[in-house]
């Protein structure tokens, strides 16, 4: 957990200079400025906050409003969360994947919040709750996401859109220095383009093309592979499955011939073991990005992608 230290404080311990400003002979051109520069740039959860930090660099002093280990779907804020929303100079979220954020970011994100919903493109419907897939009409009932999947970021194209728009962003909110995100967010562009280049040819020839994943977190992965996602629990993992549905995705299981079904790092493996165990498959990890902890198969983004993608390979038996 990350104190809660000024972002001033925060770029002049980045730059390693001291908060008194002693000199140092080890100013390296532009980043010899004024801590106080610096954006301060509030994100929702992890994969918006990894995006800030590589386009912004130096110039952004990002944080998280979810905690690292805390299920970014399921979270309350507390008044010194809002009071945070209020006053960063930039609130980037995703509309529709956390009543609470929603609020916050309406009630207290006046100018200054900016949600990526509309250039992730979220054109996949959330799947019915319980993991039901036989698509009975489901009305606005009591939950806290929006009518369409969430999860753009598991698909590195939809991902490298919004990065493309927290350039904008961050080059509206920081003139100056507008070249400089833009540029940044080429280049993260780029890496997520050779990302998606690996996870389309290594996935492109699989035995297994049904998908068996903890929560519906993978929809845009799997349409951008070719494959069919069979989630167990709804587009949040607190979603659970009823006694039916466990029954009906085991079955399938069974028919398909899966010999892995993926959990997560954050939500609780049970019903996916259950559904493992009763079709004699195994289970592996595929991490839904939506926090990194010390059980994330690496340490950022594109290193748990890599070994998503392993996993999958295996999972699926890909050749
Ligand atoms: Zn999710």
């Amino acid at each position: 957990m990350r104190p809660p230290v000024s972002a001033a404080l925060t770029a002049a311990l980045l730059m390693g200079v001291t908060a008194c400003g002693s000199d140092t002979s080890n100013s390296d051109g532009a980043s010899g400025e004024a801590g106080g520069d610096t954006v301060e740039v509030l994100t929702s959860f992890y994969p918006l906050e990894f995006a800030v930090s590589e386009i912004g660099g130096k110039r952004v002093s990002a944080s998280n409003l979810v905690k690292p280990g805390t299920d970014p779907h399921d979270l309350e804020l507390s008044p010194k969360d809002v009071a945070k929303v209020s006053e960063t100079d930039l609130f980037v979220y995703l509309k529709g994947f956390a009543g609470p954020i929603d609020d916050a970011a309406k009630n207290q994100g006046s100018d200054h919040a900016y949600d990526v919903s509309t250039s992730a493109e979220l054109d996949l419907s959330a799947p019915p709750e319980g993991g039901d897939h036989e698509g009975h009409d489901h009305g606005e009932e009591d939950h806290d996401h929006g009518p369409n999947d969430p999860h753009f970021w598991l698909d590195p194209v939809r991902y490298a859109k919004v990065a493309t728009a927290i350039g904008d962003r961050l080059a509206k909110a920081d003139p100056d220095h507008a070249a400089e995100y833009r540029a940044n967010a080429k280049k993260f562009g780029s890496k997520l383009t050779s990302l998606n280049k690996d996870l389309t040819t290594r996935l492109a020839n699989c035995k297994r093309q049904d998908l068996i994943t903890g929560h519906a977190a993978f929809g845009y992965l799997a349409q951008r592979v070719g494959m069919t996602q069979v989630p167990i629990s709804g587009v949040s993992p607190k979603e659970s499955p009823d006694a039916k549905t466990l029954t009906k995705i085991s079955t399938l299981a069974k028919e398909s011939g899966a010999t892995v079904i993926y959990t997560e790092t954050l939500a609780s493996p049970r019903f996916a073991e259950a559904v493992a165990r009763s079709s004699g498959a195994k289970t592996a990890v595929l991490d839904p990005l939506e926090g990194i902890t010390s059980k994330s198969p690496g340490s950022d983004y594109f290193e748990v992608m890599r070994a998503n993608i392993k996993t999958l390979e295996k999972g699926q038996a890909c050749s």
